[in-house]
Protein backbone atom coordinates (compact mmCIF):
# COMPACT_ATOMS: atom_id res chain seq x y z
CA UNK A 1 0.00 0.00 0.00
CA UNK A 2 1.26 3.25 -1.12
CA UNK A 3 1.90 5.99 1.95
CA UNK A 4 -0.44 8.72 2.29
CA UNK A 5 1.10 11.64 1.90
CA UNK A 6 -1.05 15.33 1.96
CA UNK A 7 -1.44 15.32 -1.88
CA UNK A 8 -2.63 11.97 -2.53
CA UNK A 9 -5.30 13.13 1.31
CA UNK A 10 -6.40 16.13 -0.45
CA UNK A 11 -6.94 14.35 -3.40
CA UNK A 12 -8.83 11.26 -1.94
CA UNK A 13 -10.38 13.72 0.31
CA UNK A 14 -12.53 16.04 -2.05
CA UNK A 15 -13.14 12.73 -4.48
CA UNK A 16 -15.26 11.10 -1.14
CA UNK A 17 -16.59 13.97 -0.18
CA UNK A 18 -17.98 14.63 -3.70
CA UNK A 19 -19.81 11.03 -3.16
CA UNK A 20 -21.20 11.83 0.45
CA UNK A 21 -22.66 15.06 -0.56
CA UNK A 22 -24.49 13.50 -3.84
CA UNK A 23 -25.51 10.59 -2.08
CA UNK A 24 -26.62 13.42 0.35
CA UNK A 25 -28.22 15.43 -2.25
CA UNK A 26 -30.11 12.32 -3.79
CA UNK A 27 -31.63 10.80 -0.47
CA UNK A 28 -32.86 14.47 0.99
CA UNK A 29 -34.26 15.56 -2.10
CA UNK A 30 -36.40 12.33 -2.38
CA UNK A 31 -35.05 11.24 -5.40
CA UNK A 32 -33.20 8.03 -3.72
CA UNK A 33 -35.08 6.33 -1.29
CA UNK A 34 -32.51 5.31 1.14
CA UNK A 35 -28.59 6.62 1.39
CA UNK A 36 -26.10 4.12 0.89
CA UNK A 37 -23.26 5.86 3.05
CA UNK A 38 -21.54 2.73 4.30
CA UNK A 39 -19.97 1.55 0.80
CA UNK A 40 -18.68 4.90 0.21
CA UNK A 41 -17.09 4.91 3.55
CA UNK A 42 -15.62 1.56 2.62
CA UNK A 43 -14.63 2.78 -0.88
CA UNK A 44 -12.56 5.84 0.61
CA UNK A 45 -11.20 3.78 3.77
CA UNK A 46 -7.98 5.44 3.07
CA UNK A 47 -8.38 8.83 4.18
CA UNK A 48 -10.60 7.92 6.91
CA UNK A 49 -7.88 6.17 8.81
CA UNK A 50 -5.33 6.07 11.63
CA UNK A 51 -2.90 6.96 8.96
CA UNK A 52 -4.78 10.20 7.88
CA UNK A 53 -5.45 11.48 11.20
CA UNK A 54 -2.44 11.07 12.46
CA UNK A 55 -1.18 12.92 9.45
CA UNK A 56 -3.43 15.92 9.77
CA UNK A 57 -2.62 15.55 13.61
CA UNK A 58 0.98 16.06 13.11
CA UNK A 59 0.43 18.62 10.54
CA UNK A 60 -1.38 20.50 13.35
CA UNK A 61 0.73 20.28 15.68
CA UNK A 62 4.13 20.91 13.86
CA UNK A 63 3.37 23.71 12.03
CA UNK A 64 3.59 27.19 13.29
CA UNK A 65 0.56 29.20 14.10
CA UNK A 66 -0.36 32.28 11.46
CA UNK A 67 0.93 29.95 8.60
CA UNK A 68 -0.76 28.77 5.75
CA UNK A 69 0.69 25.50 6.60
CA UNK A 70 -1.32 25.04 9.77
CA UNK A 71 -4.74 26.84 8.75
CA UNK A 72 -4.58 24.16 5.70
CA UNK A 73 -3.54 21.36 8.92
CA UNK A 74 -6.93 23.01 11.06
CA UNK A 75 -9.39 22.60 8.69
CA UNK A 76 -8.28 19.42 7.67
CA UNK A 77 -7.95 18.22 11.36
CA UNK A 78 -11.41 19.15 11.77
CA UNK A 79 -12.89 17.67 8.51
CA UNK A 80 -11.12 14.30 9.26
CA UNK A 81 -12.43 14.29 13.05
CA UNK A 82 -16.09 14.86 11.41
CA UNK A 83 -15.85 12.37 8.69
CA UNK A 84 -14.08 9.38 11.53
CA UNK A 85 -17.16 10.13 13.41
CA UNK A 86 -19.62 9.93 10.34
CA UNK A 87 -17.98 7.13 9.20
CA UNK A 88 -18.24 5.22 12.73
CA UNK A 89 -21.81 6.68 12.40
CA UNK A 90 -22.90 5.67 8.77
CA UNK A 91 -25.22 3.14 10.44
CA UNK A 92 -27.41 5.56 12.12
CA UNK A 93 -27.27 7.74 9.74
CA UNK A 94 -29.19 5.67 7.11
CA UNK A 95 -31.24 4.36 9.56
CA UNK A 96 -32.61 7.87 10.66
CA UNK A 97 -33.10 9.26 7.10
CA UNK A 98 -35.24 5.48 6.10
CA UNK A 99 -37.18 5.88 8.84
CA UNK A 100 -37.62 10.29 8.83
CA UNK A 101 -38.81 9.10 4.97
CA UNK A 102 -41.41 6.57 5.61
CA UNK A 103 -42.99 8.21 9.26
CA UNK A 104 -46.21 9.31 9.67
CA UNK A 105 -47.97 11.04 12.07
CA UNK A 106 -52.10 9.98 12.76
CA UNK A 107 -54.20 12.76 15.01
CA UNK A 108 -57.00 11.02 17.27
CA UNK A 109 -59.40 12.61 14.64
CA UNK A 110 -57.28 10.28 12.08
CA UNK A 111 -55.60 12.97 9.84
CA UNK A 112 -52.39 11.37 8.46
CA UNK A 113 -48.93 13.59 7.82
CA UNK A 114 -45.88 12.46 6.60
CA UNK A 115 -43.81 13.53 9.49
CA UNK A 116 -41.22 15.42 7.41
CA UNK A 117 -44.23 17.30 6.24
CA UNK A 118 -45.23 17.93 9.76
CA UNK A 119 -43.52 21.38 10.31
CA UNK A 120 -44.82 22.80 6.70
CA UNK A 121 -48.84 21.25 7.97
CA UNK A 122 -48.21 22.76 11.51
CA UNK A 123 -46.80 26.11 10.52
CA UNK A 124 -50.24 26.69 8.02
CA UNK A 125 -52.79 24.89 10.30
CA UNK A 126 -55.24 28.35 11.10
CA UNK A 127 -57.33 26.24 13.46
CA UNK A 128 -54.93 26.00 16.88
CA UNK A 129 -56.77 23.13 18.53
CA UNK A 130 -56.49 20.96 15.13
CA UNK A 131 -52.55 23.04 15.32
CA UNK A 132 -51.85 21.83 18.64
CA UNK A 133 -53.40 18.22 18.38
CA UNK A 134 -50.93 17.86 15.49
CA UNK A 135 -48.11 18.72 17.09
CA UNK A 136 -49.19 16.53 20.11
CA UNK A 137 -49.29 13.36 17.52
CA UNK A 138 -45.22 14.64 16.09
CA UNK A 139 -43.83 14.74 19.49
CA UNK A 140 -45.29 11.23 20.55
CA UNK A 141 -43.75 9.74 17.21
CA UNK A 142 -40.53 12.00 18.27
CA UNK A 143 -40.51 11.00 21.88
CA UNK A 144 -40.96 6.70 21.16
CA UNK A 145 -38.58 6.78 17.88
CA UNK A 146 -36.72 9.97 16.58
CA UNK A 147 -35.33 11.23 19.70
CA UNK A 148 -33.45 7.99 20.85
CA UNK A 149 -31.65 7.75 17.58
CA UNK A 150 -31.07 11.28 18.15
CA UNK A 151 -29.71 10.59 21.66
CA UNK A 152 -27.54 7.85 20.80
CA UNK A 153 -26.02 9.40 17.56
CA UNK A 154 -24.74 12.62 19.72
CA UNK A 155 -23.47 9.91 22.60
CA UNK A 156 -21.61 8.11 20.01
CA UNK A 157 -20.17 11.51 18.84
CA UNK A 158 -19.13 12.58 22.09
CA UNK A 159 -17.71 9.23 23.01
CA UNK A 160 -15.39 9.15 19.59
CA UNK A 161 -14.13 12.99 19.75
CA UNK A 162 -13.20 11.89 23.20
CA UNK A 163 -11.50 8.45 22.94
CA UNK A 164 -8.99 10.50 20.34
CA UNK A 165 -7.05 12.29 23.61
CA UNK A 166 -6.95 15.73 21.52
CA UNK A 167 -7.70 17.63 24.82
CA UNK A 168 -9.11 16.53 27.90
CA UNK A 169 -13.18 16.80 27.01
CA UNK A 170 -15.57 16.94 23.81
CA UNK A 171 -15.95 20.97 24.61
CA UNK A 172 -11.96 21.79 24.85
CA UNK A 173 -11.73 19.72 21.55
CA UNK A 174 -13.91 21.32 19.93
CA UNK A 175 -12.28 25.16 20.96
CA UNK A 176 -8.59 23.59 20.15
CA UNK A 177 -9.50 22.95 16.70
CA UNK A 178 -12.01 25.35 15.97
CA UNK A 179 -10.55 28.29 17.45
CA UNK A 180 -13.84 29.02 18.70
CA UNK A 181 -14.60 30.10 22.46
CA UNK A 182 -17.83 28.25 23.98
CA UNK A 183 -17.37 29.87 27.42
CA UNK A 184 -17.35 33.79 25.36
CA UNK A 185 -19.88 32.88 22.92
CA UNK A 186 -22.36 31.35 25.44
CA UNK A 187 -21.93 34.80 27.86
CA UNK A 188 -21.97 36.92 24.62
CA UNK A 189 -25.75 35.07 24.32
CA UNK A 190 -26.62 35.32 27.74
CA UNK A 191 -25.88 39.22 27.67
CA UNK A 192 -27.77 39.16 24.32
CA UNK A 193 -30.99 37.57 25.86
CA UNK A 194 -30.27 40.49 28.72
CA UNK A 195 -29.91 43.56 26.72
CA UNK A 196 -32.86 42.69 24.68
CA UNK A 197 -35.37 41.73 27.44
CA UNK A 198 -37.42 44.91 27.84
CA UNK A 199 -37.83 44.75 23.61
CA UNK A 200 -38.90 41.42 23.60
CA UNK A 201 -41.27 42.10 26.57
CA UNK A 202 -42.98 45.34 24.78
CA UNK A 203 -42.99 43.36 21.32
CA UNK A 204 -44.43 39.78 22.33
CA UNK A 205 -47.43 40.35 23.35
CA UNK A 206 -48.70 42.42 20.41
CA UNK A 207 -48.07 40.12 17.83
CA UNK A 208 -49.12 36.73 19.79
CA UNK A 209 -52.04 39.25 19.99
CA UNK A 210 -52.32 40.84 16.60
CA UNK A 211 -51.59 37.45 15.01
CA UNK A 212 -53.34 34.14 16.86
CA UNK A 213 -55.75 36.02 19.54
CA UNK A 214 -52.83 34.65 22.41
CA UNK A 215 -51.05 35.92 25.55
CA UNK A 216 -47.59 35.07 26.55
CA UNK A 217 -47.54 32.45 28.63
CA UNK A 218 -50.17 30.66 26.69
CA UNK A 219 -48.78 29.92 23.10
CA UNK A 220 -46.33 26.92 22.44
CA UNK A 221 -43.69 26.53 19.73
CA UNK A 222 -46.20 25.14 17.44
CA UNK A 223 -47.45 28.50 17.55
CA UNK A 224 -44.62 30.49 17.00
CA UNK A 225 -44.37 28.30 13.40
CA UNK A 226 -48.07 29.46 12.19
CA UNK A 227 -47.03 33.08 14.12
CA UNK A 228 -43.78 33.30 11.50
CA UNK A 229 -45.18 31.64 8.88
CA UNK A 230 -46.98 35.24 8.71
CA UNK A 231 -49.55 33.25 5.96
CA UNK A 232 -51.32 36.83 6.01
CA UNK A 233 -48.56 38.14 4.02
CA UNK A 234 -49.15 35.50 1.05
CA UNK A 235 -50.38 37.69 -1.42
CA UNK A 236 -47.07 39.70 -1.86
CA UNK A 237 -45.41 36.62 -1.90
CA UNK A 238 -46.59 34.43 -4.57
CA UNK A 239 -45.24 31.33 -5.15
CA UNK A 240 -44.71 31.59 -9.46
CA UNK A 241 -42.75 34.12 -8.97
CA UNK A 242 -40.76 33.49 -6.23
CA UNK A 243 -37.78 31.97 -8.45
CA UNK A 244 -37.80 34.50 -10.85
CA UNK A 245 -38.02 37.51 -8.15
CA UNK A 246 -34.68 36.69 -6.48
CA UNK A 247 -33.11 35.71 -9.76
CA UNK A 248 -34.18 39.45 -10.96
CA UNK A 249 -32.23 40.53 -7.92
CA UNK A 250 -29.47 38.87 -8.35
CA UNK A 251 -28.97 39.58 -12.04
CA UNK A 252 -29.47 43.41 -11.04
CA UNK A 253 -26.58 43.16 -8.54
CA UNK A 254 -24.39 42.30 -11.59
CA UNK A 255 -24.01 38.43 -11.64
CA UNK A 256 -25.78 34.88 -12.93
CA UNK A 257 -27.98 33.51 -10.59
CA UNK A 258 -27.17 30.10 -12.59
CA UNK A 259 -23.46 31.04 -12.55
CA UNK A 260 -23.06 29.56 -16.01
CA UNK A 261 -24.92 26.27 -15.02
CA UNK A 262 -23.01 25.55 -11.59
CA UNK A 263 -26.09 26.15 -9.71
CA UNK A 264 -28.90 23.82 -10.38
CA UNK A 265 -32.67 24.49 -8.61
CA UNK A 266 -34.74 21.98 -6.93
CA UNK A 267 -37.33 23.66 -6.10
CA UNK A 268 -40.32 22.02 -6.63
CA UNK A 269 -42.79 19.51 -4.24
CA UNK A 270 -41.40 15.82 -3.92
CA UNK A 271 -42.44 13.18 -1.75
CA UNK A 272 -39.49 12.10 0.79
CA UNK A 273 -37.90 15.46 0.06
CA UNK A 274 -37.31 17.56 3.87
CA UNK A 275 -38.82 19.80 4.52
CA UNK A 276 -35.59 22.28 5.91
CA UNK A 277 -34.11 23.11 2.74
CA UNK A 278 -30.53 23.21 1.90
CA UNK A 279 -27.30 23.72 -0.37
CA UNK A 280 -25.78 20.57 -1.97
CA UNK A 281 -21.98 21.72 -2.87
CA UNK A 282 -21.54 18.49 -4.99
CA UNK A 283 -18.51 19.55 -6.70
CA UNK A 284 -16.68 23.15 -5.68
CA UNK A 285 -17.26 25.32 -7.61
CA UNK A 286 -18.69 23.07 -10.77
CA UNK A 287 -21.72 21.57 -8.92
CA UNK A 288 -24.10 22.82 -6.95
CA UNK A 289 -27.32 21.81 -5.77
CA UNK A 290 -30.34 23.97 -4.06
CA UNK A 291 -32.76 22.06 -3.11
CA UNK A 292 -36.47 23.81 -1.55
CA UNK A 293 -39.61 22.20 -0.49
CA UNK A 294 -42.06 25.06 -1.06
CA UNK A 295 -44.09 25.73 2.33
CA UNK A 296 -45.52 29.19 1.02
CA UNK A 297 -45.69 32.62 1.41
CA UNK A 298 -42.95 34.52 2.45
CA UNK A 299 -40.66 32.06 4.85
CA UNK A 300 -39.87 30.60 0.93
CA UNK A 301 -38.90 33.84 -0.09
CA UNK A 302 -36.54 33.98 3.04
CA UNK A 303 -35.32 30.25 2.77
CA UNK A 304 -34.43 30.92 -1.12
CA UNK A 305 -32.51 33.86 -0.34
CA UNK A 306 -30.36 32.03 2.28
CA UNK A 307 -30.20 29.05 -0.12
CA UNK A 308 -28.90 31.26 -2.93
CA UNK A 309 -26.56 32.51 -0.81
CA UNK A 310 -24.70 29.79 -0.16
CA UNK A 311 -25.00 28.21 -3.68
CA UNK A 312 -23.80 31.58 -5.24
CA UNK A 313 -20.57 31.54 -2.48
CA UNK A 314 -19.68 27.65 -3.55
CA UNK A 315 -19.94 28.31 -7.36
CA UNK A 316 -18.03 30.82 -7.52
CA UNK A 317 -14.61 29.69 -5.45
CA UNK A 318 -11.54 29.89 -6.79
CA UNK A 319 -10.81 26.21 -8.81
CA UNK A 320 -7.37 26.34 -8.10
CA UNK A 321 -7.48 26.54 -4.47
CA UNK A 322 -6.58 23.27 -2.56
CA UNK A 323 -9.18 21.02 -1.36
CA UNK A 324 -9.77 22.27 2.63
CA UNK A 325 -10.29 25.78 1.71
CA UNK A 326 -12.68 25.33 -1.34
CA UNK A 327 -14.83 23.18 0.88
CA UNK A 328 -13.92 22.71 4.55
CA UNK A 329 -13.45 25.73 6.77
CA UNK A 330 -16.03 27.76 8.92
CA UNK A 331 -18.96 27.28 7.83
CA UNK A 332 -19.91 30.71 9.97
CA UNK A 333 -18.44 32.33 6.62
CA UNK A 334 -21.00 30.15 4.14
CA UNK A 335 -23.89 30.90 6.64
CA UNK A 336 -23.17 34.46 6.61
CA UNK A 337 -23.49 34.87 3.05
CA UNK A 338 -26.57 33.15 3.16
CA UNK A 339 -27.87 35.28 6.04
CA UNK A 340 -26.60 38.17 4.24
CA UNK A 341 -28.77 37.54 0.92
CA UNK A 342 -31.85 36.26 3.50
CA UNK A 343 -31.81 39.56 5.50
CA UNK A 344 -32.77 41.38 2.23
CA UNK A 345 -36.27 40.35 3.54
CA UNK A 346 -35.51 42.91 6.30
CA UNK A 347 -34.75 45.58 3.98
CA UNK A 348 -37.35 48.16 2.98
CA UNK A 349 -36.20 48.62 -0.13
CA UNK A 350 -35.58 45.32 -1.24
CA UNK A 351 -39.19 44.43 -0.38
CA UNK A 352 -40.72 46.81 -2.30
CA UNK A 353 -38.87 46.36 -5.51
CA UNK A 354 -38.91 42.53 -5.93
CA UNK A 355 -41.99 41.70 -4.19
CA UNK A 356 -45.66 42.69 -4.22
CA UNK A 357 -45.96 44.25 -0.22
CA UNK A 358 -46.32 47.85 -1.44
CA UNK A 359 -46.00 50.88 0.41
CA UNK A 360 -48.81 50.33 2.40
CA UNK A 361 -48.16 46.96 3.80
CA UNK A 362 -44.37 47.66 4.37
CA UNK A 363 -44.22 48.91 7.79
CA UNK A 364 -46.46 46.34 9.16
CA UNK A 365 -44.33 43.66 7.94
CA UNK A 366 -40.70 45.25 8.82
CA UNK A 367 -42.13 45.13 12.53
CA UNK A 368 -43.19 41.31 12.32
CA UNK A 369 -39.51 41.10 10.84
CA UNK A 370 -37.71 42.67 13.48
CA UNK A 371 -39.93 40.46 15.96
CA UNK A 372 -38.96 37.63 14.20
CA UNK A 373 -35.35 38.11 14.25
CA UNK A 374 -35.21 39.15 17.89
CA UNK A 375 -36.87 36.16 18.11
CA UNK A 376 -34.62 33.57 16.43
CA UNK A 377 -31.36 35.22 17.73
CA UNK A 378 -32.78 34.82 21.48
CA UNK A 379 -33.91 30.97 20.38
CA UNK A 380 -30.35 30.51 18.97
CA UNK A 381 -28.58 32.03 21.52
CA UNK A 382 -30.91 29.53 24.27
CA UNK A 383 -30.22 27.00 22.04
CA UNK A 384 -26.26 27.28 22.14
CA UNK A 385 -26.23 27.69 26.13
CA UNK A 386 -28.00 24.68 26.42
CA UNK A 387 -26.21 22.68 24.13
CA UNK A 388 -22.95 23.54 25.71
CA UNK A 389 -24.22 22.39 29.23
CA UNK A 390 -25.35 19.54 27.40
CA UNK A 391 -21.98 18.16 26.16
CA UNK A 392 -20.76 19.63 29.22
CA UNK A 393 -18.50 16.87 31.94
CA UNK A 394 -21.28 17.71 34.19
CA UNK A 395 -24.61 16.81 31.92
CA UNK A 396 -26.94 13.81 32.87
CA UNK A 397 -28.52 12.88 29.72
CA UNK A 398 -31.86 12.35 31.47
CA UNK A 399 -32.22 15.94 32.93
CA UNK A 400 -31.36 17.30 29.64
CA UNK A 401 -35.14 17.47 28.31
CA UNK A 402 -36.18 19.32 31.93
CA UNK A 403 -32.92 21.70 30.79
CA UNK A 404 -34.06 22.14 27.35
CA UNK A 405 -37.51 22.66 28.04
CA UNK A 406 -36.64 25.72 30.68
CA UNK A 407 -33.84 27.19 29.10
CA UNK A 408 -35.64 27.47 25.65
CA UNK A 409 -39.14 28.17 27.19
CA UNK A 410 -37.76 31.53 29.23
CA UNK A 411 -35.55 32.88 26.48
CA UNK A 412 -38.92 32.86 23.54
CA UNK A 413 -41.72 32.45 26.07
CA UNK A 414 -43.15 29.99 23.68
CA UNK A 415 -43.77 26.29 25.16
CA UNK A 416 -40.98 24.13 24.48
CA UNK A 417 -41.57 20.22 24.49
CA UNK A 418 -38.89 17.60 26.41
CA UNK A 419 -39.41 15.35 23.15
CA UNK A 420 -37.70 17.38 21.06
CA UNK A 421 -34.29 18.20 23.29
CA UNK A 422 -32.61 15.74 20.87
CA UNK A 423 -33.76 16.45 17.76
CA UNK A 424 -33.61 20.34 17.90
CA UNK A 425 -30.12 19.84 18.79
CA UNK A 426 -27.32 21.31 16.53
CA UNK A 427 -24.34 18.18 16.93
CA UNK A 428 -21.06 19.48 16.63
CA UNK A 429 -22.16 22.90 17.35
CA UNK A 430 -23.13 24.11 14.38
CA UNK A 431 -25.58 26.85 16.47
CA UNK A 432 -21.69 28.51 16.84
CA UNK A 433 -21.93 28.24 13.36
CA UNK A 434 -24.95 30.59 12.78
CA UNK A 435 -24.56 32.36 15.48
CA UNK A 436 -21.30 34.13 14.37
CA UNK A 437 -22.87 33.88 10.79
CA UNK A 438 -25.73 36.42 12.05
CA UNK A 439 -22.91 39.16 13.71
CA UNK A 440 -21.09 38.57 10.40
CA UNK A 441 -23.48 39.17 7.92
CA UNK A 442 -24.40 42.51 9.54
CA UNK A 443 -21.01 43.74 9.16
CA UNK A 444 -20.92 43.00 5.72
CA UNK A 445 -24.27 44.46 5.29
CA UNK A 446 -22.75 47.80 6.23
CA UNK A 447 -19.99 47.45 4.49
CA UNK A 448 -21.89 47.08 1.14
CA UNK A 449 -23.94 49.90 2.72
CA UNK A 450 -20.80 52.10 2.71
CA UNK A 451 -19.37 50.70 -1.09
CA UNK A 452 -22.31 50.30 -2.92
CA UNK A 453 -24.64 52.80 -1.46
CA UNK A 454 -28.35 51.26 0.66
CA UNK A 455 -29.63 49.00 -2.53
CA UNK A 456 -26.26 47.67 -2.98
CA UNK A 457 -28.41 44.51 -3.64
CA UNK A 458 -28.99 45.92 -7.07
CA UNK A 459 -25.69 47.57 -7.94
CA UNK A 460 -24.04 45.99 -10.59
CA UNK A 461 -20.80 46.45 -9.11
CA UNK A 462 -21.70 44.75 -5.61
CA UNK A 463 -22.16 41.05 -7.28
CA UNK A 464 -18.82 40.94 -8.68
CA UNK A 465 -17.18 42.47 -5.39
CA UNK A 466 -18.50 39.57 -3.41
CA UNK A 467 -17.45 37.03 -5.83
CA UNK A 468 -13.50 38.85 -5.83
CA UNK A 469 -13.11 39.69 -2.36
CA UNK A 470 -15.80 37.19 -0.33
CA UNK A 471 -16.76 34.14 -2.11
CA UNK A 472 -13.84 33.41 -4.10
CA UNK A 473 -11.87 32.86 -0.97
CA UNK A 474 -13.91 29.67 -0.23
CA UNK A 475 -13.64 29.04 3.51
CA UNK A 476 -9.98 29.86 4.02
CA UNK A 477 -10.58 32.37 6.82
CA UNK A 478 -12.42 32.53 9.92
CA UNK A 479 -16.05 34.66 10.22
CA UNK A 480 -13.34 36.80 12.37
CA UNK A 481 -10.71 37.21 10.18
CA UNK A 482 -13.60 38.45 7.41
CA UNK A 483 -15.05 40.81 9.55
CA UNK A 484 -11.92 42.66 10.46
CA UNK A 485 -10.14 42.39 6.81
CA UNK A 486 -13.66 43.74 5.45
CA UNK A 487 -14.40 46.39 7.44
CA UNK A 488 -10.57 47.60 7.27
CA UNK A 489 -10.81 48.78 10.86
CA UNK A 490 -9.86 45.40 12.44
CA UNK A 491 -13.73 45.30 13.95
CA UNK A 492 -14.66 42.58 15.93
CA UNK A 493 -17.85 39.99 15.53
CA UNK A 494 -20.61 41.17 18.00
CA UNK A 495 -24.22 41.06 19.09
CA UNK A 496 -24.23 45.74 18.65
CA UNK A 497 -25.35 45.99 14.98
CA UNK A 498 -28.06 43.02 15.23
CA UNK A 499 -29.43 44.87 17.97
CA UNK A 500 -29.34 48.00 16.62
CA UNK A 501 -31.07 46.83 13.22
CA UNK A 502 -33.75 45.15 15.61
CA UNK A 503 -34.12 48.41 17.07
CA UNK A 504 -34.69 50.06 13.57
CA UNK A 505 -37.09 47.46 12.35
CA UNK A 506 -39.59 47.68 15.51
CA UNK A 507 -39.50 51.18 15.32
CA UNK A 508 -40.71 51.23 11.47
ZN1 LIG B 1 -27.53 27.84 5.79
Amino acid sequence: MKELTLDRLREDGQAFTEEISRESYLAHSGHKASADFQPIYGKYANVLGDEALGLTLDLFKDSAKGTDEHRSAALLLEWQLESQASRSLAELDEREIEWERNAVITTPDGQQVQYQAAAIEIANEKNRVKRLALDDARAALVQQDHAPMRLERIQREKDFIESLGIAPTYNAAFEEITGVSLDSLAKECAAFIRDSQAMWDETLPYHLKKSLGLKPGEATRSDALALLRASEYDGAFPGQHLQSSISRQIKEMGLDPVADGRIIYDVGDRPGKRARAFCAPTRVPEEVYLVLRPHGGQSDYTTLLHEAGHALHFANVRSDYPFEYRWLGDNSVTESYAMLMDHRMQDRRWLLRYTELGTGNVDDFLRLAGFEELHYIRRYCAKLIYEVQAYGDNADWKDLPDLYVETLTSATNFRYRAADAFVDFDARYYSTRYLRAWQLQAQLNESLVSRFDLDWFRNPGAGPWLISDLWSEGQRESAEEIASRVSGTGEKLSFAPLLRNIEMLLGS
